[in-house]
């Protein structure tokens, strides 16, 4: 049985990992409170169909034999080291399935003597949950780059999303604070997931296959790469590796003693820029050129879309009743959910501003955008409107946290994707 001394270890190290969306927060419990954000142990997955689900959220190992700059489970860091079997990490997630605490198993490891050796453990630990204990509950797990080929596929046919994290936006970034990785070594199982076919299980049907797709993490801010690089490399992966998601984790410093890396946490308005451009590029049919500013980065003060629409007023105001289903996403302020409202609404009768207010679209930011009818009632000019989104976007995130108490607006943003 794993004891608590490991158990503690094992999910303390696995926080670093944020391809969930409820990871990175440093908010610990008060006084007379309830829950702590600091603990790790727990995170949170949302499904096709827009559940959310608990995950226990656990290492198999933290006893890495690589020795990346930014990571606190290096090999050169003097921590406690723990590692779990697959029976007890079997264990572990029945009895807290059964306990109803869980939903679902979230399964990383450092590199454990050798990456096949890892991938193993890793392997054995789905197969034993899956055909001995019947576990048919959701499983993401980390694969690991330079493992047997076999054992990844064998694996995807038990997990239901796997990821193989990126890390580092470039080649140069890698080599140099993660010598022991390459890139070659995580694109290429990330490759082989997005095939239709199979080399070791040619019989296997497809459906059966990583039914959650894959994700992949990159780390924001530990290394020089622009917003501009990082989405274009975030648009390649989408397109070519069929990738359901891309998680960026803000760059947090834990290793002290190099000088490779900064010394101050990249600031997390970056990542939350990000997360609302990837949604640009998923769903509202922006390019990563389109969105980044001429110094390669998102603006802060507005977000993407806004940013955007700012930089090109020869395109605006775009009259509601008859702008194409294309150029009513480009607007600020109306969502995928609103732009189809739109569409089925204007083909009854014309609509005003009051209509779209009943669409949920989001007025403070759309009307600097729009006519309805022919009326504008937008701001008189550009530092009028530049100063009123700023506030609306103020405005909206005291907002938000009304409403998703215990989540910051980046992980909102995460979850709604609306712009
Ligand atoms: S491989 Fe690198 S990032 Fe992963 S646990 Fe080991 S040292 Fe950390």
């Amino acid at each position: 049985m794993l004891d608590e001394r490991r158990l503690n270890i094992l999910v303390d190290a696995a926080k670093y990992d944020v391809s969930c969306s409820s990871s990175g927060s440093k908010r610990q419990n008060t006084k007379n409170g309830i829950g702590n954000a600091c603990f790790g142990g727990l995170c949170h997955s949302f499904t096709p169909d827009g559940r959310c689900i608990s995950l226990l959220k656990i290492l198999m190992s933290n006893d890495c034999c690589y020795d990346c700059a930014y990571c606190t489970s290096r090999r050169s860091n003097d921590v406690p080291r723990a590692t779990a079997t697959p029976e007890e990490i079997c264990e572990l997630t029945m009895g807290f399935y059964k306990r109803n605490y869980i939903e679902g198993l979230f399964l990383s490891s450092s590199i454990f003597k050798s990456p096949n050796h890892t991938m193993e453990l890793l392997y054995e630990t789905v197969r034993k949950l899956r055909k001995e204990y019947n576990f048919n509950g959701y499983i993401h797990l980390k694969g690991i780059p330079n493992a047997d080929k076999l054992l990844i596929e064998r694996t995807g046919f038990l997990v239901d999303r796997m990821s193989f994290n990126i890390e580092l936006p470039s080649e140069k970034s890698l080599k140099l604070l993660a010598p022991q990785k390459d890139k070659n070594a995580i694109i290429t199982p990330m490759k082989m997931l997005a095939q239709d076919k199979y080399f070791y299980a040619p019989t296997l049907r497809r459906k059966d296959f990583l039914p959650a797709g894959q994700t992949t993490q990159m780390i924001v801010g530990a290394s020089p790469e622009s917003d501009a690089h990082i989405l274009k490399l975030t648009e390649f992966m989408y397109r070519t590796y069929k990738l359901k998601r891309v998680y960026y984790s803000t760059y947090t410093p834990t290793n002290f003693d190099t000088s490779l890396l900064p010394y101050e946490q990249a600031p997390l308005i970056r990542e939350h820029r990000l997360y609302q451009a990837d949604w640009l590029l998923r769903f509202y049919g922006f390019t990563a050129d389109e969105i980044t500013g001429t110094d390669g980065f998102l603006s802060t003060d507005y977000d993407p879309k806004c940013a955007w629409a700012l930089k090109n007023p020869q395109l605006f105001p775009v009259e509601i009743n008859t702008a194409s289903p294309e150029m009513l996403l480009r607007i600020p302020g109306v969502g995928v959910k609103s732009a189809y409202r739109i569409m089925q609404a204007r083909k009854h009768a014309k609509l005003d501003f009051s209509d779209l207010k009943r669409l949920r679209v989001v007025l403070k930011r759309a009307v600097h955008f729009i006519t309805c009818k022919g009326k504008f009632l937008g701001g008189a000019n550009e530092r009028v409107v530049k100063n009123l989104l700023i506030g609306a976007e103020l405005n909206q995130n005291a907002k938000q946290l009304s409403i998703f108490n215990n989540y910051d607006s980046a992980v909102f943003s995460a979850i709604t994707g609306e712009l």
